[in-house]
């Protein structure tokens, strides 16, 4: 099961609703078997499109585990984009819908598969 800090969580939200109507993207960082920080790179692209995270900015860090960006609407499901994405990079990662509360977060494994997850 995935673990995330609640302050975190709070934390994506803060920054989605903050973002709004743009989409928001970072990486997740793991440390000691709980997501408890996001990583910010420069070359994250927001837009009301999608949120890019280009293939050359990847951070070479052990500590990221995936990403997380979020969805301007009710839609929590990933693209086509999102789903290729996935599958190159990260083992977990993180799609917010509008309006980005508590039961907004989806949980995704490199498949695109649904993850249960943790409050801790
Ligand atoms: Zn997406």
């Amino acid at each position: 099961m995935i673990k995330i800090d609640k302050e975190l969580l709070e934390f994506i939200s803060y920054a989605a609703k903050n973002t709004y109507p743009n989409e928001f993207a970072a990486f997740l960082r793991d440390e000691e078997g709980v997501i408890s920080e996001v990583v910010f790179s420069p070359y994250s692209v927001f837009g009301n499109s999608s949120a890019t995270i280009s293939h050359f900015s990847l951070p070479i860090d052990t500590s990221i585990v995936g990403t997380v960006h979020s969805h301007p609407t009710r839609n929590g499901s990933p693209s086509e984009g999102d789903l290729s994405f996935f599958s190159h990079y990260g083992k977990v990662h993180i799609i917010v819908r509008y309006p980005y509360e508590n039961d907004d977060f989806f949980f995704y494994s490199r498949n695109g598969e649904r993850l249960e997850y943790e409050v801790i």
